[in-house]
């Protein structure tokens, strides 16, 4: 990979809140409680040089969110998008409509939605093509279970994942796309990663993509993020690995100055 690629990554935080601060009173204390620790610290993302801030609510929390984001430099997203864009599909939320809900971000693939509901890796392709045509930006999730990792199938299983997820993209499309590496067995475990690792896939995840879109430049750009169990006491390690761009945090983006916190560590590893 060129040098240039890390120095010009811009360090990425992403929360997701999953199912736990979603009704629109709760979405919006917590967002103003994270713009607020973020402005104390002088780490607001308006401001030039800092991290990126996304914060993803359940869909019910996305505009009373969005209200307390406003102005902010941090941006919104939703955690999951349907493949299709619109019709007879009862309950389901479109790319379209998280548009029209103040979204700029979405999570694909999270690993909750793969081993609960059922995503294969086909439906996952198609959230990042109709999040993509949207003008929704993915963060694509992937990642080995226990199991795969004590197989040695790791490389094999983010490897397969990453290439269902990007067929039929172009070179282009990676300017736009973030990749989180997340270790199914990290998440919400308490059990996190070590960075070495954790860095080495984030590298290997980027050589796949600049051989698969022939593109070696723009592979350089894609900012892949780690994933599981972060907090503020681990996220120096992480987030100061040359190979890993950011952080997408579930349990600890519940409490602002916790996930401030972790925030600061990605702007202490500068970009
Ligand atoms: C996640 O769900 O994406 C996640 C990383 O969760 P946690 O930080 O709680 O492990």
């Amino acid at each position: 990979m060129p040098e240039i690629g890390r120095a010009t990554r811009r360090p990425l935080v992403a929360a997701n809140w999953k199912m736990n601060r979603g009704a629109p009173q709760e979405a919006r204390e917590l967002a103003a409680a994270v713009r607020r620790e973020l402005e104390l610290r002088g780490l607001d993302p308006g401001r030039a040089g800092r991290p990126e801030v996304v914060l993803c609510p359940p869909f019910t929390g996305l505009a009373a969110a969005g209200e307390a984001l406003a102005r902010s430099g941090l941006a919104l997203g939703a955690q999951d998008v349907d493949p299709r864009p619109a019709g007879a599909f009862t309950g389901a939320i479109s790319a379209g409509m998280l548009r029209g809900a103040g979204a700029d971000w979405v999570i694909v693939g999270h690993s909750e939605r793969r081993l609960i509901y059922g995503e294969d890796d086909a439906t996952v392709q198609r959230k990042l093509a109709v999040a993509l045509e949207a003008g929704l930006r993915p963060i694509l999730c992937v990642g080995e279970t226990a199991e795969e990792r004590d197989a040695g199938r790791t490389e094999a299983v983010v490897a397969r994942q990453l290439a269902a997820a990007l067929a039929g993209l172009g070179a282009g499309a990676l300017e736009r796309v973030v990749v989180a590496y997340e270790p199914v067995w990290a998440i919400g475990t308490g059990r996190a990663a070590q960075p070495a690792d954790a860095g080495e896939v984030a590298a290997r995840i980027r050589q796949l993509a600049a051989r698969w879109l022939g593109a070696e430049e723009e592979a350089s750009q894609l900012r892949v993020l780690y994933g599981g169990s972060v907090k503020a006491a681990n996220a120096a390690g992480f987030l100061g690995h040359p190979e890993i761009d950011g952080a997408l945090v579930g349990g600890a983006s519940l409490e602002a100055a916790e996930f401030a916190a972790i925030v600061a560590a990605a702007a202490a590893r500068g970009g």
